[in-house]
């Protein structure tokens, strides 16, 4: 049966292939490699071309080629460390070279004149010698007799690990992929689904040995359509991941959460400003999707600095005044206890219970902690992944809200999802200020209604940038020495902690140092990620109650963190850093209503041209979305949405920033899909997430 085919290759461990044991099968496991269904889908990195064999005399450009001929001269050169070999090559077209470096002696003397040898490599102009010649290639040497067989595909160069050979790892693949030729999988995608008209047979096997190009030029993986067709059916199963959560969510019912606006006017007259309409907007929207007995699903999306903290605290507001729970998550120990700080500040004056469950309570507070969650006395919490974990028992939670969601996997989600009462869907907000292109949008958040905060608070200024290179930092440090003395605070943001012999960052200690030696009458403070997260703290509540002057930081700030009247962020290494992470920093000033800077240190930035185009963007506009749009130009969709650390990470093939073009058609297949057949919806989730949604029995195999 096909289908059980297709499950066999889940089931089955890379340990029952022949030749593969333990030992081997630990640094396959290593890199994510446990079954037969990982295994063929272990892709090449790139291709080697042996289908074809050009005359010597054709050769005419850079490039991979095999040659056959025999030995005409050889020549060895000896440095004081290493031996070069130079052997020229005569296949009656013409001649060529070849060099090779660091070679045995055993392997020199193989090169005798007139001896037949095959040749494999890369083929490069020497400037020097004016004429094409190997560097370094393969060599095979040939009796007499031997014929030279021409390989029908293009030969696989795949990822490897632990010092394996390439030929061992391709072994191991071809043997996983004659199993997958004895037993077929199951074709999943109904033909009209199917733009590549290929089935995920044929994609698989045609993508680890493909037909060369018709001229021979370099084939990418990329490029290839059964490539394509495997990520695009990956793409599909996970959209049906997402709107199968949201299928299961709407067979339940929601907590309908009245709006109450006697405990909203409270919370008004305790803010020293008014909301924006942009967050009055989006608040209403909330609590209009509240008021249904359908789970809400939806994404807050504001710049940084728009204020999306109040449009949390306004909605935690009503679901505690409706008697229900809610919990906040944080990406950082650092942001969820800046939030408890904030967030309760305002909603015990309205006598809500808000409480903090981190990692770093004491024993003894978390047991409390957990046990006024249990009864449900504390009405909001705040927290980190503690708060999904297995010992966290929730009394009646109604609402998850996600801070900056970019930072969290789908899986993730659905583990808080999963703490809603018995029998009952949560409504959820995703929060971000990652400004992502649409296609991308639909791809992690298809499931979501998006809601816009397109309007900063009032009085902002926008913040002034610069462009400053590394060795004029002296004068940096006066400048910030002076405006000090006014009062203003200032952020130094270094990206690493140590000194690394690897990447030349200047760490946050060896500022933290120096700004000491050099400005011994202002109070520096230092934060890095290697500090507890009491310790942390101590210096952020310093920086906030205006005690420190200076913050040397790493990135362990990047997000979220709200001290209004730090109007200078100084930014080293800005050349490293992406353009997202750029402005999730500058973010950090510009939150009052003073003129704000931010300074971009930089070492020989000119040398790097995308570096420098980056900057630029970065001095021009202070708008999210208009960066994002200039970072796609620049290079693609890239890293925008920070997938490192989204739900995409969990893909086996697909790489949504690489494969955005195939996501809108997946959406269409996905929903088709999932109108038509719910059984095949359910395999391709299990064929391709079956990892993912491991705690889910619906999905057990
Ligand atoms: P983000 O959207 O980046 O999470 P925050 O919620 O941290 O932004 O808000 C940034 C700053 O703006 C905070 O100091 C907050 O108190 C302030 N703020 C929020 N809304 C308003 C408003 N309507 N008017 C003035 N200041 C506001
Ligand atoms: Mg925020």
């Amino acid at each position: 049966m096909a289908q059980a085919a297709d499950k066999y290759l889940h089931l089955i461990d890379i340990q029952t292939l022949a030749g593969v044991g333990p030992k081997f099968a630990n640094k396959l496991y290593n890199i994510n490699i446990n079954n037969l269904f990982d295994l063929i889908l272990h892709l090449p990195l790139r291709y080697l071309d042996k289908t074809f064999m050009p005359k010597i005399a054709d050769i005419k450009q850079d490039g991979n080629y095999l040659v056959e001929g025999k030995v005409t001269a050889q020549k060895t050169i000896n440095n004081n460390k290493s031996t070069i070999l130079r052997v020229s090559i005569d296949d009656g077209s013409g001649t060529i070279d070849a060099v090779f470096f660091n070679i045995y002696h055993s392997f020199i003397q193989n090169f005798v004149r007139g001896r037949r040898v095959l040749l494999f490599g890369s083929v490069k102009y020497d400037v020097y010698n004016q004429c094409y010649q190997f560097v370094h290639p393969e060599a095979e040497f040939l009796h007499n007799q031997d014929q030279v067989v021409l390989e029908q595909f293009l030969t696989p160069i795949y990822p490897l690990t632990d010092k394996m050979p390439q030929g061992s790892m391709r072994k191991i693949v071809k043997s996983a992929l004659t199993y997958l030729e004895e037993n077929p999988i199951e074709e999943l995608l109904p033909n009209k689904n199917n733009p590549y008209k290929l089935s995920l047979q044929e994609a698989i096997l045609q993508t680890h040995y493909p037909k060369p190009n018709a001229d021979h030029k370099e084939l990418k993986i990329e490029d290839l359509d059964s490539f394509k067709r495997i990520c695009f059916e990956e793409i599909v199963a996970y959209q049906l991941v997402l709107l199968s959560i949201k299928r299961n969510l709407l067979h339940k019912q929601a907590a309908i959460i009245h709006y109450n606006d006697n405990i909203q006017q409270q919370l008004l007259n305790l803010l020293s400003f008014k909301p924006t309409n942009a967050q009055l907007r989006v608040f209403n929207e909330i609590t209009t999707d509240l008021n249904k007995a359908q789970a809400m699903m939806r994404l807050v999306h504001g710049d940084v600095g728009s204020g999306k903290t109040l449009v949390a605290i306004m909605t935690l507001a009503q679901v505690a005044a409706n008697g229900a729970q809610s919990v906040l998550l944080a990406p950082t120990e650092l942001l969820a206890i800046q939030h408890f700080y904030k967030i309760n500040s305002i909603l015990s004056k309205l006598n809500i219970k808000v409480v903090l469950l981190n990692s770093s309570l004491s024993k003894k507070d978390k047991s409390l902690v957990l046990k006024d969650i249990s009864t449900g006395i504390a009405q909001v919490i705040i927290g980190t992944h503690a708060i999904f974990q297995a010992g966290v028992n929730y009394k009646n939670l109604q609402l998850a809200i996600i801070d900056e969601q970019h930072r969290f996997g789908v899986e993730q989600r659905e583990a808080l999802l999963n703490k809603a009462p018995k029998d009952m869907a949560m409504h959820q907000i995703a929060m971000t200020a990652t400004p992502i292109p649409r296609t991308l949008q639909l791809a992690l958040y298809s499931d979501l209604d998006v809601s816009i905060i397109d309007e900063l608070p009032r009085g902002r200024k926008p913040i002034e940038t610069a462009i400053i290179h590394e060795n004029r930092k002296n004068d940096v440090i006066k400048r910030v020495e002076n405006i000090c003395s006014k009062g203003v605070q200032v952020y130094w943001v270094c990206p690493l902690i140590e000194e690394s012999e690897n990447i030349d960052a200047s760490s946050a200690i060896q500022i933290h140092k120096l700004l000491q030696e050099k400005l011994p009458n202002l109070n520096i403070g230092l934060v890095h990620g290697a500090l507890s997260s009491l310790q942390k703290n101590l210096v952020m509540d310093r920086f906030v109650k205006g005690q420190i002057n200076i913050l040397v930081a790493t990135t362990v700030i990047e997000v979220g963190v709200d001290v209004p009247n730090a109007s200078v962020m100084i930014i080293e290494n800005a050349d490293r850093l992406g353009l997202a992470q750029l402005h999730q920093l500058r973010g950090r000033v510009g939150r009052g209503g003073t003129q704000s800077y931010c300074l971009l240190l930089h070492k020989d930035v000119d040398n790097n041209d995308i570096a420098r185009q980056r900057l630029n963007i970065m001095r021009k506009t202070n708008d999210g979305f208009e960066i994002a749009k200039q970072d796609l130009i620049l290079r693609g969709p890239g890293d925008i949405v920070g997938t490192a650390q989204s739900g995409f990470n969990n893909f086996k093939v697909a790489d949504v920033n690489r494969d955005f073009a195939l996501v809108e058609e997946a959406r269409t297949v996905a929903y088709d899909l999932i109108k038509t057949d719910e059984s095949l919806c359910d395999r391709l989730i299990l064929r391709w997430f079956s990892h993912t949604m491991e705690q889910n029995d619906k999905f057990e195999i």
